[in-house]
């Protein structure tokens, strides 16, 4: 292990704290095999911390945790408004806590710690607040029935139920950590349901660190367990679980259809939230002091590995060169350093592997006869690092438009017409987010109904807000986590009708 520069002493003892254990029914443990896996900071390929490698057995406790969590009358009968007050106490600890979580974040993924603090860790609290007022708000509906009346002059009542799904096992990436685990965790605990989460395995720590605060928060022990390890083992034994009666998943389409594939074969619960290719249109009437850092934060957001990343760039032609240039002149300012790093506005890769695939990825897009307009190449420096890139004079069906890269890769391509921008647009596999930038109202609102997306953003992108419903339709995924749409994915529907 090397010591890392650049943290507070609280967050160092945190790494110590919670080094090679997980959370399961309220006590820390390592794997029933002791097995470990190494935690690498993308700043400077240094391996820092570990964690345990769990395997199946390690999965079958987690679960039984949270079954039995699930039945203990501590949480299944807890009041609604206490289990508001718990999550909105949950909010207050992160709250308390916010510098070390954005640290942790920083350092297990790479990001700016500045963008971790704001977008992250707060946007995790806004979060937990918002869905702790759902925890007092969940109802049914009263429902009149058409029978015939029973002979004995009664009647009929009817009405629904909307009950808690049960143990959610939730499966979430690396690239937002805290908020995809606050995304899951949040509506679970809101509607009375029991967790069992699994961070990626580049990015365990504010999974870890928030278990600790869900317990300091008051929830009884197996409401929320945290079992760390590799996909292909955790993963895949949580989504063919018997245990588990709903599976929340966000990652990539590839990982997410096989998922989606053993959870459906004992037809559990499945939402998936998958990749993206998210085209941003631009026509000559945008504002173009808002729409060129608009459309290079939309990409470089998070170094690009963002669900709803930019990626591809749409202009009207007459304005194509003079827009590009322009973006390409921010890519070429950013500054480029470690996370920890408080001037930083771009951060290293997630990992080596990332980075390799990212290059690969333009390498194909030279080779398929496109053209650097900026970027391209990795910063002499020790970690993951990329520089933002664009490419230009590529067709529409070479692999970089129509494959998600997930890193700092922008696409730019000229349009003419409005019809032509949207037959662009939507000639792509995913359908997760897309942005318009136009003056003209009219073009915006013919525009919006033709887009296939499930988020379309105009003269703004990558905002989400927890009261607006997100998700994708095409190959980015299936059901809307956030707003009032999430309860229907933590929630069963029960009818009752009584002759009454
Ligand atoms: P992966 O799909 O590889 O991993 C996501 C999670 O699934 C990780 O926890 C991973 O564990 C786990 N996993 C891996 N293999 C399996 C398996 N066979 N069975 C069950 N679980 C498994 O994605 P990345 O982590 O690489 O994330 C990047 C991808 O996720 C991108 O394609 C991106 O678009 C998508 N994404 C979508 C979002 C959305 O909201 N739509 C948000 C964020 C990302 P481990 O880390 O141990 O391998």
């Amino acid at each position: 292990m090397s010591p890392i520069e650049g943290i507070s002493a609280v967050t160092a003892a945190t790494i110590e704290r919670l080094a090679g254990k997980m959370l399961i029914g309220g006590e820390w443990l390592a794997a029933a095999s002791g097995e470990i896996q190494n935690v690498t900071n993308p700043a400077t390929a240094e391996v820092f911390t570990h964690m345990p490698s769990s395997g199946a057995s390690d999965v079958d406790r987690a679960v039984e945790a949270a079954r039995a969590a699930f039945k203990n009358p501590k949480w299944a009968e807890m009041r609604p408004s206490h289990r508001q007050r718990a999550i909105l106490k949950l909010a207050d600890l992160l709250e308390a806590n916010i510098d070390e979580l954005a640290e942790l974040e920083s350092l297990d993924n790479g990001k700016p710690v500045t963008m971790a603090n704001r977008v992250d860790v707060r946007g995790s609290i806004e979060y937990l607040r918002y869905i702790a007022g759902w925890a007092t708000k969940i109802e049914g509906l009263t429902v009149d029935v058409s029978f015939p009346r029973p002979r004995d002059g009664g009647n009929y009542f009817a009405y629904t139920r909307q009950e808690p799904v049960g143990v959610v096992g939730a499966i979430i990436p690396w690239n937002f950590p805290l908020n995809m685990a606050v995304w899951k965790v949040g509506p679970a605990l809101a509607t009375g349901c029991t967790v069992v989460l699994k961070p990626a395995s580049e990015t365990p720590l504010t999974a870890l660190r928030f278990g600790e605060l869900i317990l300091e928060a008051g929830f009884p022990e197996g409401v929320v367990n945290v079992i760390t390890g590799s996909g292909s083992v955790v993963g895949a034994a949580m989504s063919s679980h018997p245990g588990i009666d709903k599976i929340a998943f966000t990652g990539s389409t590839e990982v997410g259809r096989t998922v989606g594939l053993s959870a459906m074969n004992r037809i559990a619960r499945v939402s998936l939230e998958l990749g993206g290719k998210s085209p941003v249109i631009v026509f000559d009437d945008a504002n173009l002091d808002a729409a060129i850092p608009g459309a290079a934060s939309a990409i470089f957001f998070n170094q690009g590995q963002a669900c709803t990343a930019g990626s591809r760039l749409y202009v009207q032609r007459s304005i194509f060169d003079q827009f590009v240039t322009g973006v390409a002149a921010r890519a070429a300012k950013m500054k480029i350093g470690p996370g920890l790093d408080p001037a930083t506005q771009m951060g290293p890769l997630v990992s080596q592997r990332q980075r390799n695939t990212v290059c690969e990825y333009i390498e194909k897009g030279l080779a398929q006869g496109g053209k650097l307009v900026a970027g391209g190449e990795r910063p002499d420096l020790p970690g993951f690092y990329l520089q933002p890139t664009i490419l230009v004079d590529m067709p529409q069906s070479s692999t970089v438009v129509q494959e998600e890269i997930f890193g700092p890769v922008l696409v730019a391509i000229p349009f003419d017409d409005a019809d032509e921008a949207v037959a662009l647009a939507n000639d792509s596999p995913y359908g997760l987010a897309a942005s318009v930038w136009s003056s003209n109202l009219s073009t915006v609102h013919r525009l919006t109904p033709k887009i296939q997306a499930g988020t379309v953003w105009v003269n703004c992108h990558n905002l989400l807000d927890p009261n607006l419903p997100f998700g994708g339709c095409k190959l980015s995924g299936v059901g809307r986590e956030m707003g009032r749409a999430v309860l229907d994915l933590y929630t069963e529907t029960k009818s009752v009708l009584m002759a009454v």
